[in-house]
C-alpha cells in the first residue's frame, strides 16, 4: 500500500525505508514534522506481523512525538522509527548497528532514543556508530534508566487525575490496574506502592508479573481479563490501540491515564469514553517525561535531579487539560491535539 494512502499518514515531512541484506535490517524511520526542533522520539523493536502494521505503527507514533514534544514545552519535532525484528533475537546489536548508520545519514534532523523492544544499553550500541541518540546508559554512569523520568511522568498525571476527580491530593486506596510491566508499568507500580494506591496488574511475562506482585503487593490479572476489572484508574504501559471495538465496553474505570503509546485504536474511541463518563488523559501528555527529562540532554546538560524537577511540571499540564475539558466539555483528546497543533503550527 503506498505510504500516501495510509490512513495514518498525515503531512509527514520524511518516511526513510532502511534496509541491509547484509544483517537483514528492515526499518523505517518517519519524521512527522520539525517546525519547532529537530525531530526526537525513541526506536522501537518488534516482529510485526505484516510491514504495513509496522508502517501504521511509525506514522502513528512520529505524529504523537509531534504532539508531545510541543505539550511538554520542547525546542523539537516529532520523528519515530521502527526496526522489525524481534528484540529477542541473538543478531540485536548488529541490526542496532547497521540500523544506526542511517540515522547518521540525517545529520540530526531525527534524534533516536529508547523504546519497546530497545533500552538505554542498546541505545549505546546505537550510539557506536551515530551522534544523534539520546537515553543512553552511558549518560547516566549513576545507573539510572530514563525510562523512569516517564514513570515519574505517569505518576504525577494519574495524581493529577485523582484530585480532579476526587479531589484529593493522596492516593490512599486509589485502585490502579496496570498493564505491562516493564521499564516503566514496573516503576510505575513501584511509586503508585509507596503512595498508597492498591494494585492490580497483568504481564504476559511471567517474570515481569511475579515480580510486581511479590515487590508491591499487587494482584494478579489475567492479561485478556485487565480491561474488566473494577479500578479507579487504568494505566496501560504496555502495546497501542488497546481501547478499541472489542475492549471499549468492558471498562468500568473512571479514568484512563497510562503511558503507553497510541491507546486509542481511532479518534472515536476518545469520543467513546467521554461518552461514557470515562476520563482519557491523552497518552502523548501523560508518557511526556521520558521526553522532558531525557529529551533535555539534546539541547542541555542538567542532572538527573535537575531533569525528575523538569518533569514534575507534568501534574499541572494534566490537571489543567482535565478542567478545561470538563468545563467546555470537549473530549481531552480534542483538548490537547488543539493545544498541540497550535504550539506547532503557529507561525505558519
Ligand atoms: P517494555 O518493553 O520495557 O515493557 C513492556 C511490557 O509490556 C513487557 O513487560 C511486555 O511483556 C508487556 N506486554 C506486552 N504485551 C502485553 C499484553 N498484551 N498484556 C500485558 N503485558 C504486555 O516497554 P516500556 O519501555 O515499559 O514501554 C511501555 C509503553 O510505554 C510502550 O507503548 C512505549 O512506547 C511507551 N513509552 C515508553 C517510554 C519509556 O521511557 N520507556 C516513553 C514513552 C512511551
Amino acid at each position: 500500500m503506498s505510504v500516501f494512502l495510509n490512513p495514518e499518514f498525515d503531512n509527514h515531512e520524511k518516511v526513510l525505508f532502511c534496509h541491509d541484506t547484509s544483517v537483514g535490517l528492515h526499518a523505517i524511520i518517519a519524521i512527522h514534522n520539525t517546525n519547532l526542533g529537530p525531530a526526537a522520539g525513541g526506536c522501537r523493536m518488534f516482529p510485526y506481523d505484516t510491514f504495513n502494521d509496522a508502517l501504521t505503527d511509525v506514522l502513528r507514533l512520529s505524529k504523537g512525538m509531534s504532539y508531545k514534544n510541543a505539550i511538554a514545552g520542547l525546542p523539537l519535532g516529532g520523528g519515530k522509527c521502527v526496526i522489525i525484528a524481534d528484540p529477542n533475537e541473538p543478531n540485536k546489536s548488529k541490526l542496532l548497528q547497521a540500523f544506526s548508520k542511517h540515522v547518521q545519514d540525517l545529520h540530526g534532523k531525527y534524534w533516536t532514543a529508547i523504546d519497546v523492544g530497545v533500552g538505554p544499553k542498546d541505545a549505546d550500541i546505537l550510539a557506536e556508530h551515530c551522534d544523534y541518540v539520546f537515553a543512553r546508559s552511558s549518560e547516566y554512569p549513576e545507573g539510572f534508566n530514563p525510562s523512569q523520568f516517564t514513570a515519574l511522568g505517569g505518576f504525577y498525571g494519574i495524581r493529577a487525575t485523582v484530585k480532579h476527580i476526587f479531589g484529593k491530593d493522596d492516593l490512599q486506596d486509589i485502585t490502579v490496574a496496570i498493564q505491562g510491566l516493564g521499564a516503566t508499568g514496573r516503576e510505575l507500580s513501584r511509586l503508585l506502592f509507596q503512595a498508597g494506591a492498591k494494585l492490580m496488574v497483568s504481564d504476559i511475562n511471567q517474570a515481569a508479573l511475579k515480580f510486581v506482585v511479590d515487590q508491591y503487593d499487587a494482584v494478579a490479572i489475567d492479561s485478556g481479563k485487565i480491561y474488566s476489572v473494577e479500578a479507579d484508574i487504568f494505566a496501560p504501559c504496555a502495546m497501542g490501540a488497546i481501547i478499541n471495538d472489542q475492549t471499549i465496553s468492558k471498562f468500568r474505570f473512571k479514568a484512563i491515564c497510562g503511558l503507553a503509546n497510541n491507546q486509542l485504536a481511532s479518534p472515536k474511541h476518545g469520543e467513546i469514553l467521554a461518552d461514557n463518563g470515562i476520563i482519557y488523559v491523552p497518552d502523548f501528555l501523560v508518557n511526556s517525561g521520558g521526553m522532558i527529562g531525557a529529551g533535555s540532554r539534546i539541547f542541555s546538560n542538567p542532572t538527573v535531579e535537575e531533569s525528575k524537577q523538569s518533569v514534575l511540571k507534568l501534574y499541572d499540564i494534566i490537571f489543567n487539560v482535565l478542567e478545561k475539558s470538563a468545563n467546555d466539555q470537549q473530549p481531552t483528546a480534542l483538548v490537547v491535539d488543539k493545544m498541540a497543533q497550535e504550539i506547532i503550527f503557529k507561525n505558519i
